[in-house]
């Protein structure tokens, strides 16, 4: 067993560590406020092979696999959580989908631009009525000579204002549903009839992409068709249990970042003549959350590593995103209850961080979902 980060890795963390405190950090009042990651923020991601990490060298990425985008995502977190979830949106979902279902032809046409941050990626799986049980989707697809014609509504879908393709799930088989009737398209959004609106009134993550997509008579060509037909809802669960190990990572980020906060504040912060670390009960705090983040570090790079084993992780993930999107909220509301009053006002950092995570807790799967997924697991197997 070997619990060392490789080089590359630890030279990776260094890079994005300093890009985020140079270029991120010192923008994060604008983007709140103007709930969007700016277009040259995005430009300077790309421009340093962000967008490309989980895709391979062969289609122009940097084929880092899963351990090296969790460092991404863990970093670019700790220093503002919406500015991660382009990434995520476009990586972990669109590009995973296109990596795991695509014919070598679609990954040749789409990757590339994709890996280069060229063209941004969204995954648009979640509508009104069908959110935890995407088998019940409305949204259709229904063809027509070498056509498809796509016909809904998607709502959610982290990226979809700002994206340039979107991966589409439709029904193409109401009788079917989950059991071969769902059906993934790519569908670029300059075709007609596409129109993506940009949802506003998030409680947190306040700076991240969430659109609501129409789609209105959307032809597609057969070639945008991704994998066989039926083979949709088995896609969609392939690419969530892998993003889920991107979101434990972001949860990670947070986490730091609000037990260093709480670390320095306790150390300057003095109460009855003495720093407030002094007092058992804050210094407890510190140390609950240190347990915290160092137990879901352990699952998090433990999931992230056995997918990039190919060995399987699917009870790992679920496992992954259920501790750390619940350890995070304690680290966060810890780090609020040792800024005290301060805390609680949105001049300080930690209103956001405690915002900013409870997200993660309800996306990629809430966690009811993920103990479903982890009791299916050990039905299954009869054991641990
Ligand atoms: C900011 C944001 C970004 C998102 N990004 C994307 C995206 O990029 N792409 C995308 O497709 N979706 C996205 N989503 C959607 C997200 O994945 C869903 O919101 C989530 O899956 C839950 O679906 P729902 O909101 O419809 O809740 P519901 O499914 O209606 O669930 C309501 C409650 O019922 C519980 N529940 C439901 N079924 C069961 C069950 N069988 N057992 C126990 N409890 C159950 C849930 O856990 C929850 O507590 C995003 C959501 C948000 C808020």
């Amino acid at each position: 067993m070997d619990f060392r980060f490789t080089q590359e890795v630890e030279m990776l963390r260094t890079m994005v560590k300093g890009f985020a405190d140079k270029e991120i950090r010192p923008r994060i009042e604008e983007m709140e406020k103007e709930e969007r990651i700016p277009q040259d923020i995005i430009k300077k991601m790309a421009d340093l092979g962000f967008f490309g990490a989980l895709i391979p060298d062969e289609y122009g990425g940097s084929g880092m696999g899963e351990v090296g985008y969790c460092v991404l995502i863990e970093e670019i977190a700790r220093a503002y959580y919406s500015a991660s979830t382009v990434i995520g949106g476009h990586e972990s979902l669109a590009c995973s989908a296109i990596l795991i279902n695509g014919t070598a032809e679609q990954c040749k046409k789409w990757l590339p631009s994709a890996a280069s941050g060229k063209i941004i990626g969204s995954f648009a799986l979640t509508e009104p009525n069908a959110g935890s049980d995407p088998s019940g989707i409305e949204t259709t697809a229904v063809k027509d000579g070498s056509e498809w014609i796509i016909n809904g509504h998607k709502i959610f879908a982290t990226n979809g204002d700002i994206a340039n393709f979107v991966i589409v799930f439709t029904l193409t088989d109401k009788d079917k549903k989950s059991k071969g009737g769902i059906t993934a398209f790519i569908v670029e959004a300059d075709r007609e009839g596409f129109k993506a609106t940009k949802m506003h009134g998030k409680m947190g993550i306040r700076a991240s992409h969430t659109a609501e997509i129409v789609l209105e008579e959307v032809r597609v060509p057969e070639s945008n068709m991704l994998g066989a037909i039926g083979s949709g809802y088995s896609l969609a669960m392939k690419v969530l249990n892998s993003a889920r190990i991107g979101i434990a990572a972001g949860c990670v980020g947070i986490a730091k970042e609000a037990l260093d906060l709480a670390i320095k504040y306790a150390m300057e912060r003095k109460q009855f003549g003495q720093p407030i670390i002094k007092f058992q009960s804050i210094s407890n705090m510190l140390a609950e959350m240190a347990v915290d983040i160092a137990t879901m570090e352990a699952i998090t790079y433990k999931s992230a590593w056995m997918c990039d084993q190919k060995i399987p992780y699917e009870r790992e993930s679920a496992i992954a995103k259920l501790y750390a999107s619940e350890a995070v909220d304690r680290v966060v509301d810890k780090a609020m209850q040792i800024y005290g009053g301060y805390g609680y006002m949105a001049d300080y950092p930690i209103e956001r961080l405690y915002r900013d995570a409870r997200i993660n807790k309800i996306w990629e799967g809430t966690n009811e979902i993920q103990k479903l997924v982890i009791t299916h697991d050990l039905k299954e197997k009869g054991k641990y």
